[in-house]
Parts: structure tokens; C-alpha cells; sequence
């Protein structure tokens, strides 16, 4: 037998490390899936085994997240930017305005896009502190009667994450989960709309998972079209035109070995664990710094600089040769970044702080 091929500890922010059992599932079953003999890719949308695949994700998904039944499952396409401009196309009147928290780059982005189509608040920004925090609840400041209040629950680029999500006060709550969905239990019945995309924690690039309530489909103003409209895929269930099939596929397969992992909450204890092991190296002597204050730390993307930017381009090139790929912050923040989501191993967190501390002794 061939052996395994060797593969490195990914620290991508996305797309990102999947499963190797994943993998290996697409892999055996890539030229011929099983029953239907042809390729997940060559296969219809319409086949009665394509939507077997795309009804076993949506169940799983409920199953893993308890999504009430009033709650529609939408795999869509366009990314989570797509989404930041289909939220107010969807959910915002023309006389109403929009809440936004900012709590870094992802949430300012999401603000631009709603600025094109409506009226936009903010609630409360961080950007002063060049997002090392959350706000505090003194700082939030809500239009009454808001269409909806937008967050980001975990900031990709900068490192924060929201260790609950806010208080919504009737206000239907919508957020950008995109870098933490499902690596915890989430309560979905306090959202009006959940939206990631799939590329970090939920399977590969191409395909948007929403989850949204179903009195929020009538929102839309008649004059949008077809394609934009929340109801139009809740209504053909993900099949209004052709899916990212594949991509839907191997999703389903991530959602199933996430099952299999004993669920969101056995990931959370899982994420916790890692998040802890690698924070309390970088607070161990002060050689490493903490970007996020640390009660606002995210348990996915963990963002660190070291003493000058000379050892930083030192240490990502030195990682990248000793098999830790991807540390390199992104270029706004600057430093280096760990993202260790759902998939990333225990093994190759422990990998990283071992290296870091080699880092240290020899050039601390
Ligand atoms: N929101 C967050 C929190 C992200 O991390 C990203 C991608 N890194 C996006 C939105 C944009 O996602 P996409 O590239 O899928 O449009």
C-alpha cells in the first residue's frame, strides 16, 4: 500500500483545513458515488441522488444546531460578501435604518455595503482601538425600532470574538458567523439570519450557508430580483438554479463527521482547549503579544505579534520549513495569525507552541 501523503498543519484562515476523513471519503467516492455511478460532479442537481445529499445536509445542520422549524436552511452562492449586501437588500425598508456593531475589517465591510443600499447606524465601533475588543454594553447605542441589528461574531482578520452574542431586545439579530459557526452550540432562535461562509468552518469555498427565520422572507421589496431573494431559495429549498454542488456535498460530509464528533458542544470543549494551549504561550513571557484584549480573544483565530516585524517574517518562514503553513497575519494587522478551526488537529497547536518556545530560546 501507498503511504499516507504527507501533509502539513495548516493555519489558513480560510479556505482551510478540512477533515482527512473528509477528504478521504470524497476521494473513495469521487469517480463513482455510491448507487449513482458518476461523479458528485458530473451528476444533476435535479437527480434524485443530489437531492438526497443536499436533504441530508440541511438535516443534519437542524439536527447539530437544533434550528427551529421555523427557521430555513439556504445554501447559496456569492460568499458571505455576497451577503452583506443581500441582508439589506432583504431585511431593510427604505424608511428604516440598520444597526451595525464594527468590531473589525469584516464588519466595516459589511457597513459599506449596506451604506449603498439604506440607512445605516452604528451602533458602537472599536476601530479607535484598532479592534483589540468588543464594546462594552454602555457603548452600544440602538435606534429604536431598528430593521435589525448586524454583528460579527468572530473578526477573522483582527482576532476578536464575541463570547455570546448581544442582546437583541426584539430586534431581529443577524450575523456574520462566518469564522465561527458551529464551533460552538448556538442558539438560533435568538437570530432573525446566521450567515458563513463555508470555507473555515464548514466545508470548502463556494457555497454560503443561511440560516434565516421564515417571517423575515416577506420582507423584500417587490422590485428585487428573483435571484437576491431570500424566499425564492427558501421556497425551491437551495435548488432555484444550479448549486455549487460539490461544494454542497462535501459540506454534507463535514456536517456528518461533525456529528460524529460528538456535536457542537464537543467541539466547543475541543476549540476551548486548543485556543487555551496556545494563548498561555504567548502570555507566558511577554517574547509573544496578544493582538485582542483577552477577554475578547477568538478560540479560531488567534493573532500575535513578536518583537520586531524583521523576527516576525523570521518565524513565518521558519514555521513554514518546519511543516506549520500559513501563520503570516493578515497584511492590516500585521504579525502572525493561528487559525485553528473545528478540523485543525490538537497535535498541531501543540506543534506550534513547541516551536514557538524553540523561537524564543533561540532568538528571544
Ligand atoms: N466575513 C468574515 C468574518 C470573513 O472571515 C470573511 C472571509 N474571510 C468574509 C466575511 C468574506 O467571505 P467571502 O470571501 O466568502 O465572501
Amino acid at each position: 500500500m501507498a503511504s499516507a501523503p504527507k501533509r502539513v498543519f495548516n493555519f489558513s484562515a480560510g479556505p482551510a483545513v478540512l477533515p482527512v476523513e473528509v477528504l478521504e471519503e470524497a476521494q473513495r467516492d469521487l469517480v463513482s458515488y455510491p448507487g449513482a455511478g458518476m461523479s458528485v460532479l458530473e451528476m444533476s442537481h435535479r437527480s434524485a441522488v443530489f437531492e438526497s445529499i443536499v436533504r441530508r445536509a440541511e438535516a443534519d445542520i437542524r439536527a447539530l444546531a437544533q434550528v427551529p422549524e421555523h427557521y430555513r436552511i439556504l445554501f447559496l452562492q456569492g460568499g458571505a460578501s455576497l451577503q452583506f449586501a443581500m441582508v439589506p437588500m432583504n431585511l431593510l425598508p427604505p424608511a428604516a435604518t440598520a444597526d451595525y456593531l464594527v468590531t473589525g475589517a469584516w464588519g466595516q465591510k459589511a457597513v459599506a455595503e449596506a451604506r449603498k443600499l439604506g440607512t445605516v447606524a452604528i451602533a458602537a465601533s472599536t476601530e479607535q482601538d484598532n479592534f483589540t475588543r468588543l464594546p462594552t454594553p454602555d457603548e452600544v447605542h440602538r435606534t429604536p425600532g431598528a430593521a435589525y441589528l448586524h454583528f460579527t461574531s468572530n473578526e477573522t482578520i483582527h482576532g476578536v470574538q464575541f463570547p455570546e452574542e448581544p442582546a437583541a431586545d426584539g430586534v431581529p439579530l443577524v450575523c456574520d458567523a462566518s469564522s465561527d459557526l458551529f464551533s460552538r452550540p448556538i442558539a438560533i432562535d435568538r437570530y432573525g439570519l446566521v450567515y458563513a461562509g463555508a470555507q473555515k468552518n464548514l466545508g470548502p469555498a463556494g457555497v454560503t450557508l443561511v440560516i434565516v427565520r421564515e417571517d423575515l422572507l416577506e420582507r423584500a421589496p417587490a422590485s428585487l430580483p428573483t435571484i437576491l431573494r431570500y424566499a425564492t431559495h427558501a421556497k425551491e429549498r437551495s435548488l432555484y438554479n444550479t448549486p455549487p454542488a460539490f461544494a454542497v456535498y462535501i459540506l454534507g460530509l463535514v456536517m456528518a463527521w461533525l456529528k460524529r464528533q460528538g456535536g457542537l458542544a464537543a467541539m466547543a470543549e475541543r476549540n476551548a482547549r486548543k485556543a487555551a494551549l496556545l494563548y498561555a504561550e504567548i502570555d507566558r513571557t511577554g517574547f509573544y503579544r496578544g493582538h485582542a484584549r483577552p477577554e475578547c480573544r477568538s478560540r479560531m483565530n488567534v493573532t500575535f505579534r513578536l518583537p520586531t516585524e524583521a523576527l516576525e517574517a523570521r518565524f513565518v518562514e521558519e514555521a513554514a520549513a518546519a511543516g506549520l503553513d500559513g501563520l503570516k497575519g493578515h497584511r492590516s494587522v500585521g504579525g502572525l495569525r493561528a487559525s485553528i478551526y473545528n478540523a485543525f488537529p490538537e497535535a498541531g497547536v501543540q506543534a506550534l507552541v513547541d516551536f514557538m518556545r524553540e523561537f524564543e530560546r533561540t532568538h528571544g
